[in-house]
């Protein structure tokens, strides 16, 4: 089995504003993984709040290689995913690049779906959120307007002039809308409040209100929130989640975050025992990592997979955007296929 990595800059068609940050371009890792004449295609997505480097990350693939040279097609997908997390600490998106990378391998190998391969149904179409970056007023009125397929629009807040931002959408549109504040409010008091108010404002969850370590207050927000409350940066890996039991109403599970599809399906069936809400949500990813976390799609309250759209330069091809919908296809493994036109390895 060999494994072959490509460095790559996805690079965003309007610069791309969250409340800590500007940027222009995501780095990402690209790999695949040959076994008996297939290629099985992955992603490390690496944007900078993510604290993996490229660097790094080319690091722990080099360092897996060697575990994929003494491959046997009789070892179970579990046996390799199980000796990559073992490797190093840390790496989740070099992980999840693996585990996405091994997925699409054995299901090329066995010509099977990854839903026909898991044994579940395969997601039918559904609408994904589209993400409006933090802007000045005459681009986010362009941002809404590329977005109109999109029936539910993702606000990236959390700065002062959160109100008047969504006072400012409301303008231009009426959708319903996801509001991620990536840890940017601060009194437990004022989150509630906001909460309250951009409920009123056809506002359907509210992400990541406060800092990771507000267990307390956020707990305390939770039980008065008139809408869900959903942990995105609280909740990387399972092991997270049994601390937020009680903290938040649902978790964003992510790739990149989480080190792969196995861990993901973990967390969805921890969710499900434990009355969480589940959103499927990606990092700044191409084509082929958001492909990967659609196949879960069927299991998800709140599907948040527009990342591919942000792009002029990604260089896969797999899911398609159907009037805002995120639609599978029926190739074998995750149906992911590089396009030749902006990447070739
Ligand atoms: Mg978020």
């Amino acid at each position: 089995m060999l494994l072959k990595c490509q460095p790559y800059r996805l690079e965003f068609k309007h610069p791309f504003g969250v409340s800590s940050n500007i940027r222009k371009e995501t780095p990402c890792v690209f790999i695949k993984i040959e076994a008996e004449n297939r290629i099985g295609y992955g992603e490390a997505c690496l944007p900078i709040y993510l604290g993996e480097k490229v660097e790094e990350t080319l690091l722990f693939f080099k360092k897996s290689k060697e575990l994929f040279r003494n491959y046997d097609p009789t070892l179970p997908l579990n046996f390799f995913l199980n000796e990559v997390d073992r490797l190093a600490t840390g790496h989740h998106a070099a992980k999840a690049a693996i585990d996405i990378a091994l997925h699409d391998l054995y299901g090329k190998i066995l010509n099977k779906t990854y839903s026909q391969m898991m044994g579940i149904p395969k997601s039918k179409p559904r609408a994904t959120s589209f993400t409006i970056g933090i802007d000045k007023e005459e681009l986010m009125e362009q941002k809404i307007k590329e977005a109109d397929a999109f029936s539910i629009l993702k606000i990236k807040a959390g700065t002062t002039q959160d109100k008047e931002l969504i006072t400012r959408i409301r303008k231009f549109s009426d959708k319903p809308l996801y509001v991620d504040v990536n840890q940017g409010w601060k009194e437990k008091e004022f989150v509630l409040e906001m909460i309250h108010w951009m409920s009123e404002q056809n506002v359907l969850l509210i992400e990541q209100p406060m800092a990771t370590d507000r267990i307390d207050d956020m707990a305390w927000v939770t039980e008065q929130s008139p809408i869900p409350t959903i942990a995105d940066e609280s909740a990387k890996r399972l092991s997270d989640l049994e601390h937020l039991e009680e903290v938040f109403s649902g978790i964003n599970i992510k790739l990149m975050k989480c080190t792969g599809l196995r861990e993901a399906v973990r967390m969805i069936n921890f969710c499900k025992r434990k009355d969480l809400k589940i959103m499927l949500g990606c990092m700044a990813e191409s084509s082929c990592a958001t492909t990967a976390m659609a196949q879960l799609m069927q299991f998800a309250d709140f599907v948040d997979l527009d990342a591919p759209q942000l792009y002029t330069n990604d260089p896969f091809i797999g899911l398609k955007y159907d009037k805002g919908r995120v639609v599978l296809n029926d190739l074998p493994g995750l149906g992911i296929a590089p396009n030749p036109e902006f990447l070739s390895f």
